[in-house]
Formats: structure tokens, C-alpha cells, sequence
């Protein structure tokens, strides 16, 4: 490691998230809806989340980050780039 890199933005794909079942995504779906209405960001396409939002969804799905990313980017919903946002401080 070593390299100064800034962390990849994690932007959430909502069209992709909304045509995932949501017995799955459920609790990610309505963690977005709630950032939506807190900012009041509810026209996009897309949504831009923090790297801690990551670290709390990983405890409301009961996974490592970097296994929920890995479902996040199969289901199309976060950018393959995305896996350096915790390889870098997995734990
Ligand atoms: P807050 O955390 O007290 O942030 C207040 C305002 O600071 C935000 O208003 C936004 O204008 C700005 N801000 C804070 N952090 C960032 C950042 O990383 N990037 C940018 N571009 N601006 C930032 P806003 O957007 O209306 O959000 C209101 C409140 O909604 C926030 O208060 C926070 O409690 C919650 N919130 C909004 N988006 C997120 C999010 O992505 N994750 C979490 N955990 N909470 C969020
Ligand atoms: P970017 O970060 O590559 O975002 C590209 C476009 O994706 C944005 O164009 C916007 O249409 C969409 N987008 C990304 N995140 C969100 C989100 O959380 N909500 C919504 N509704 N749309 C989102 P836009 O708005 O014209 O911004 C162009 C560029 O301006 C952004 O490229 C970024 O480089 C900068 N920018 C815009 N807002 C912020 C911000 O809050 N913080 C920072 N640092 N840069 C920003
Ligand atoms: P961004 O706006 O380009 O912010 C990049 C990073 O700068 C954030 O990463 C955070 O570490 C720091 N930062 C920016 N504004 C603030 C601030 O007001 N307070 C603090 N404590 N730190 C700030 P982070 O947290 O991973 O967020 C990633 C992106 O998620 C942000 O990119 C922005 O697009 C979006 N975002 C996060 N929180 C909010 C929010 O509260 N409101 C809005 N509108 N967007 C947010």
C-alpha cells in the first residue's frame, strides 16, 4: 500500500437498486429513501453516500463490507471501482 489515492465515491445506481427484490435490498432501499429525504435529493438517478454509510449498512446486513460491496456491484447498484473503498481498511 502506501499510495495517497483518495477513496472512490460510492454512487448508488437507484434505477438498478429499485429492480433488485426487495427481500434483498430492502434494507438498503429504504437507507437511500431516508438519505434522499434528509437531503432532499429525491429527482436523481443517482445517489452519492459516505464511506461511514458503508461501514453502517455492513452491521444492518450482518457482513464484512467488502462481501456487501461485492453484492452491491453484482446486483449493478455500486461501480466495480467501488472494491477499493474497503480493501483499503478491511477488517
Ligand atoms: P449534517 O451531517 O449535519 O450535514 C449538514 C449539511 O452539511 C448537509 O446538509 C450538507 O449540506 C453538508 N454536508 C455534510 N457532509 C457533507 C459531505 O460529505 N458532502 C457534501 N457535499 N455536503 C456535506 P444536507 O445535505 O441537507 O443533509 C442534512 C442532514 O441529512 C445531514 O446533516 C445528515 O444528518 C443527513 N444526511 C444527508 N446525507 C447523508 C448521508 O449520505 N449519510 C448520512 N449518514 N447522513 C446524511
Ligand atoms: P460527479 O460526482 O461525477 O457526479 C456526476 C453526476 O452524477 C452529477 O452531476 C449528478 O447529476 C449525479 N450525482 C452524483 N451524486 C449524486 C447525488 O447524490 N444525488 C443526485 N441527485 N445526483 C448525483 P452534477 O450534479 O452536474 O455534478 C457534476 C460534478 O460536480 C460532480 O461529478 C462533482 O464533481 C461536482 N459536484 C457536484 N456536487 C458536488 C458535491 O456535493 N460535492 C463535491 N465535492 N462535488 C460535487
Ligand atoms: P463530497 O461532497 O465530494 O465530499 C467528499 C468527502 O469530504 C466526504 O466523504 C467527507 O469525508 C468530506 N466532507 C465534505 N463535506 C463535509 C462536511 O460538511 N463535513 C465533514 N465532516 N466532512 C465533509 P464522504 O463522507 O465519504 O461523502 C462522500 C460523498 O457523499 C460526498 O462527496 C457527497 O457527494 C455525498 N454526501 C455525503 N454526505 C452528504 C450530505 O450530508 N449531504 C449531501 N448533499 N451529500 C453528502
Amino acid at each position: 500500500g502506501g499510495a495517497a489515492e483518495p477513496p472512490p465515491r460510492l454512487v448508488l445506481d437507484l434505477e438498478r437498486l429499485s429492480a433488485v427484490p426487495s427481500e434483498k435490498a430492502g434494507p438498503l432501499q429504504r437507507y437511500a429513501a431516508t438519505i434522499q429525504s434528509q437531503r432532499g435529493d429525491y429527482n436523481g438517478k443517482v445517489l452519492s453516500i459516505r464511506q461511514d454509510d458503508l461501514r453502517t449498512l455492513a452491521v444492518i446486513y450482518d457482513q464484512p463490507a467488502s462481501l456487501l460491496v461485492d453484492q452491491l456491484i453484482n446486483w449493478g447498484v455500486l461501480d466495480p471501482d467501488a472494491r477499493r473503498a474497503v480493501r483499503e481498511d478491511d477488517s
